[in-house]
């Protein structure tokens, strides 16, 4: 990932505005070039854009959308601000939270108005750190309908998405102002690209194992479960051009990915009175602080693996994700019946018992006993451990700690 003198540069054609990376980043930035007037050709190296974003639930937080005020929340660029940096314990840089959070939610709405894209914001639970009920996503609630949407209202807005082409140099002058790309592309051909601007949204660099064990060592044995083409390659060539590399410690873990299936349980299982506990059936930090601190600590417990517990309402709950039907499709999703319980049989609307009657099998730690109503509070939390007896099927998955790049922690 060199930069190269734009004078070595052969251009086969040019293109006004240039994207490197076909991501929900680099697909929305094109859309936002669109609008200004300009033709936008959007580098992708794989056959067609997936990105950690097809790998995401997709969920977006933003405050201030006409989602919102339809669902009667209250929410402001303030409060969002001060969620997001009582989550990172204030180490964000405030300019920067200030000018996302102000943005959010007209971007919301310009992509959904302008663009056509169907939103939802998502009920039934709180993300962590979020006070108000500010995530938007998809209808089908994934991360790859949100890129598919996309893809869809960028190509009709006449953005060329280019599949295989894999960029793999910057020309730039000796001011360091860029004037197109090298694309290099499968079968060893390859070719070069000028760009009036050019726009770098490839990623972070999960992707390059020696960059993870530099930068954030405490991750790099963990499974990564975001985009392996995200290799760093934009901070290499932003570094080489002489800008400075912050936060490049930060990252997005996940502490619920089952294992080895490879499909995310939601942390909203968790946000609502799951538990976490490790294979000697013991419970090990508290889960509502989110599901990327809690990837260092299922790392540290033994195997570096958790367990997910939790009950039939819970299980229903799940159900509303694909990530999660997929799960249990995979077999990631075990019922067994609570000690002392009622058998599993079936509860009236509400308890929502579902899914197969398999009796108990193996050993399944704990069974947490949840309330059966709204959140779980603390209190209720740890009463909930010591008790056994409330007569809900336990459900459990077996999650490993994942990692993906990218913003602070938290995110
Ligand atoms: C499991 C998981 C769950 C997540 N859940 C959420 C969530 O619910 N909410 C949320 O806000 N965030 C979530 N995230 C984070 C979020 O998905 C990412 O921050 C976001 O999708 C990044 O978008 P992007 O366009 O920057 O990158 P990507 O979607 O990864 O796209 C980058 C693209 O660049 C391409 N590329 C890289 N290098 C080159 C190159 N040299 N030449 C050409 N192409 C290149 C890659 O192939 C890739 O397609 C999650 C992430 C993961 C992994």
């Amino acid at each position: 990932m060199t930069v190269r003198p734009l004078e070595q540069a052969d251009f086969a054609f040019e293109a006004p505005v240039l994207v490197v990376g076909g991501g929900a980043c680099g697909l929305i930035a094109a859309l936002a070039a669109v609008d200004a007037g300009a033709e936008v050709v959007v580098l992708e190296r794989d056959p067609v854009p997936t990105g950690s974003t097809s790998l995401s639930s997709g969920f977006v937080p933003a405050c201030g959308t006409r989602f919102q005020a339809a669902a009667g929340v209250t929410d402001t660029v303030e409060l969002m601000a001060a969620d997001i940096q009582r989550k990172n314990a204030g180490e964000a840089d405030p300019a920067i939270v200030e000018a996302v959070c102000r943005r959010s939610g007209a971007t919301i709405d310009w992509l959904a108005d302008r663009w056509g894209l169907p939103f939802v914001l998502l009920d039934g639970f709180l993300y962590p750190g979020h006070g108000v009920r500010r995530m938007h996503a998809h209808p089908d609630r994934t991360g790859a309908a949100l890129l598919g949407a996309l893809r869809t209202a960028a190509e009709a807005a006449g953005v060329e998405v280019v599949g295989d082409a894999h960029v793999t140099a910057l020309y730039a002058d000796a001011a360091g102002r860029v004037g197109g790309v090298r694309v290099e592309r499968p079968d060893g051909t390859g070719e070069d690209v000028g760009c009036g601007a050019l726009v770098l949204a490839c990623n972070g660099y999960g992707g390059d194992p020696a960059m993870l064990r530099e930068h954030i060592p405490e991750m790099a044995d963990a499974l990564y479960f975001g985009h392996s083409g995200n290799r760093g390659d934009a901070v290499r060539w932003g570094t080489a051009l002489g800008g400075e590399a912050l936060h490049m410690s930060a990252y997005q873990g996940h502490g619920s990915v089952a294992h080895p299936h490879g499909v995310l349980i939601t942390w909203a299982l968790m946000m609502e009175g799951g538990i976490q506990v490790n294979a000697e059936g013991r419970r090990f930090s508290d889960e509502t602080h989110g599901y990327s601190e809690q990837a260092v600590a299922v790392l540290a417990q033994p195997g570096g693996v958790a367990f997910d517990l939790y009950d039939a309402r819970l299980h229903a709950l799940g159900l509303g994700f694909e990530d999660y039907r997929e799960a249990e499709k995979a077999g990631a999703v075990r019922r067994f019946e609570t000690p002392g319980g009622d058998g599993g049989r079936p509860r009236p609307a509400g308890g929502g018992a579902s899914g197969d009657r398999s009796p108990t099998r193996g050993a399944a730690p704990a069974a947490r006993p949840a309330t059966r109503s709204g959140a779980t509070s603390p209190a209720s939390r740890r009463w909930s451990r010591r008790t056994s007896r409330c007569g809900s099927p336990a459900r459990c998955s077996t999650p490993r700690a994942g990692c993906g790049s990218t913003p602070p922690r938290g995110c």
